[in-house]
């Protein structure tokens, strides 16, 4: 692996820095996980939740790429949380992906009635050497801390909804101070972020993508970026964003375009929604 394209998270365990998202990706999610390798992806991000665990497996095995070279995350599911049954999900997912361990195990959402105990089954996975790095999403603060006051072992990553018109500076900052890695879900926002005009004139002048331009930006503020296509051509595209820098001015305007706007659910409200 290249240096520019991982980081070393607090365990020493590396993380590339680049991987495809795969939320909702369906039955193109074999597809779209095989055109990835080929492209130069090591990183996939999946999840119970999406019911695609068996199609990513199958292909990282169809790709004839060895399993030690590609990063795998799955997350733990909120209703699993819930009923107690943490181990047996877990399990459950390995089973799925046709691996006997995974690179990042993550809770998904930080369920309030479940955090802790939850947090002690993955510090578990952990020492059993099941998961090479364990880790949260979608926690703010507070449910760091809560995290934090009953570790044995610090979280090796946040994932949280993160694109320039939800920046999450504030977290990244204090994330930062902990030894967190912070990772962006929805990094182009849904594609709702590819058509501001100031994305689309740093575009032009450096003859890149939207996409592209927000990835790098995303790359440059220390963020792992997980963006999700099915279309061969886009995979590629998302990829492509090692050969260029932006300007700090240029990246200033991206920064200035900070909402604190979700597209997806925020941890303040999750907990009652149906998935
Ligand atoms: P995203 O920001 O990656 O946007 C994906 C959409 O952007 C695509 O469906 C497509 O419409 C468009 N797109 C992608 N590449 C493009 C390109 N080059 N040009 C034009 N349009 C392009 O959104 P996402 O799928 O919500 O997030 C990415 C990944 O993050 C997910 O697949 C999943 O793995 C993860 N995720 C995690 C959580 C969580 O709770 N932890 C929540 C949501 C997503």
């Amino acid at each position: 692996m290249d240096h520019q394209t991982y980081k070393v998270l607090n365990n020493g365990v590396k993380m590339p820095v680049l991987g495809l998202g795969v939320y909702k990706s369906g039955d193109d999610t074999k597809q779209a996980v095989l055109d990835a390798l080929e492209a130069g992806y090591r990183h996939i991000d999946t999840a119970a939740l999406y019911k695609n665990e068996m199609q990513v497996g199958e292909a990282i095995r169809e790709s004839g790429i060895p399993r030690e070279e590609i990063f795998i995350t799955t997350k733990l599911w909120n209703d699993d949380m819930k009923a107690g049954k943490q181990y047996e999900a877990f399990e459950k997912s390995l089973e799925r992906l046709g691996t006997d361990y995974v690179d990042l195990y993550l809770i998904h959402w930080p369920v309030s009635s479940a955090l802790e105990s939850s947090w002690k089954v993955l510090e578990q996975i952990y020492k059993e050497g099941r998961a090479r790095a364990i880790g949260v999403s979608n926690c703010h603060m507070e449910h760091l801390m809560r995290v934090l006051a009953c570790a044995h072992v610090v979280p090796a990553v946040n994932q949280v909804e993160c694109h320039p018109y939800l920046n999450q500076k504030s977290l990244r900052i204090f994330c930062n101070n902990l030894s967190i890695e912070m990772e962006a879900w929805s990094p182009l926002g849904r594609g709702n972020v590819l058509e501001d005009p100031v994305i689309v004139q740093l575009a032009q002048k450096y003859e890149k993508t939207p996409a592209q331009i927000i990835l790098r930006w995303e790359l440059s503020q220390n963020l792992i970026v997980i963006p999700k296509s099915v279309h061969k051509e886009r995979i590629r595209e998302n990829y492509n964003v090692f050969d260029f820098l932006l300007e700090p001015a240029d990246e200033a305007k991206i920064d200035a375009l900070n909402k604190d706007l979700h597209f997806g659910t925020s941890p303040d409200n999750f907990e009652n929604k149906q998935w």
